[in-house]
């Protein structure tokens, strides 16, 4: 089977170098192999995403000379998630079907009270207050509000091996419990769609930063659940402002236009990204394709890698 990689912008902001650094890594990837690319606009969220910054992630792709196959916003209905809904609402009924879904009704404010269980970085742990209600109760509380949909969880360990951090392991019950499939406007939730894309558009290996390396095993556990092959994962390293901040689609310094403006070519900006990956030894320019008979997963760092600020 061919290898298929992607492209999966949230087109809320203009793409930062970190977005662009995972971008070139997830391109090296598939086409160091044959593969071929796809771009999906990961638009789930009518009120925080716009077409103007996807087509702006399209620009800035071809800016650096990252080329897809298959995607993008003229690129088919089927690959931008606003336009996907029904899809996921099949998805979400045949998880209903196997008696893993309920409705909850609980406001932020409850989720996120003190007395929550907490996971180790924080976030709160669903503690399953509207698991078990009755389906009068139900019908009550859907009269005064509409519920998110929540996936019941299992206790057992969730483990894979990450192609960049190694061996992983998790118990989802010790990290979010019993997570969102929808939220209670009816918006998807990120999780739910993300592996019915990459399933359904036949990614075989997602590359993406390591703040959703935590997210994988709730990834993994719906994949088993709903039948598919799961595709291989490389979290990347995060790249950091050089006060070691993580950035922020807010910060317009570490965005494209801003080295564009300063006469900087897409050789350039690649050659420097390949640098900071490891790839090669001075962050001279470079293209994509003159990247590829190098290109090695042995070569990229664990450690999140400051942007030095003379580049910014
Ligand atoms: N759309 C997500 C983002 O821009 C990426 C999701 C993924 O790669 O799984 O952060």
């Amino acid at each position: 089977m061919r290898e298929t990689g992607r492209f999966a912008p949230s087109p809320s902001g203009q793409l930062h170098l970190g977005n662009l650094f995972c971008f070139l890594l997830a391109w090296l990837s598939a086409r160091a192999q044959g593969g071929e690319m796809v771009l999906r606009i990961e638009d789930l969220d009518p009120d925080r995403t716009r077409t103007a910054y996807a087509r702006g992630a399209e620009d800035d792709l071809r800016f650096l000379g990252l080329d897809w196959d298959r995607g993008g916003v003229d690129g088919g209905t089927e690959y931008s998630q606003g336009r996907r809904t029904a899809y996921y609402q099949t998805l979400l009924e045949r998880l209903d079907q196997m008696g893993l879904t309920y409705p909850c009704f609980c406001s932020r404010a409850q989720l996120h009270a003190a007395s929550a269980p907490h996971a180790s970085d924080g976030e709160p742990i669903y503690p399953g207050t509207c698991r078990d209600l009755a389906p009068d109760q139900v019908r009550a509380l859907s009269r005064t509000r509409s519920p998110a949909v929540r996936l019941r969880v299992d206790d057992d360990p969730i483990a894979f091996t990450d192609g960049v951090y190694g061996p992983f392991r998790q118990r989802l019950t010790q990290v979010c419990g019993d997570f969102l499939l929808r939220r209670s406007d009816g918006v998807f939730a990120y999780q739910l769609a993300v592996v019915a894309d990459d399933a359904a558009m036949g990614v075989t290996q997602v590359v993406r930063g390591r703040d959703l390396l935590s997210s994988t095993p709730r990834q993994l556990y719906l994949y088993r659940l709903l039948g598919f092959a799961p595709p291989r994962f490389y979290h990347t390293p995060l790249l950091l402002a050089p006060d070691g901040r993580r950035l922020s689609k807010r910060d317009g310094d570490v965005c494209l236009d801003a080295l564009r403006a300063r006469g900087l070519t897409g050789p350039d900006v690649v050659g420097r990204l390949a640098f900071l990956a490891g790839l090669q030894e001075t962050p001279r320019p470079v293209t994509p394709r003159e990247l590829l008979p190098a290109f090695s997963w042995d070569r990229v760092p664990r450690q999140d890698i400051c942007l030095p600020p003379e580049w910014l």
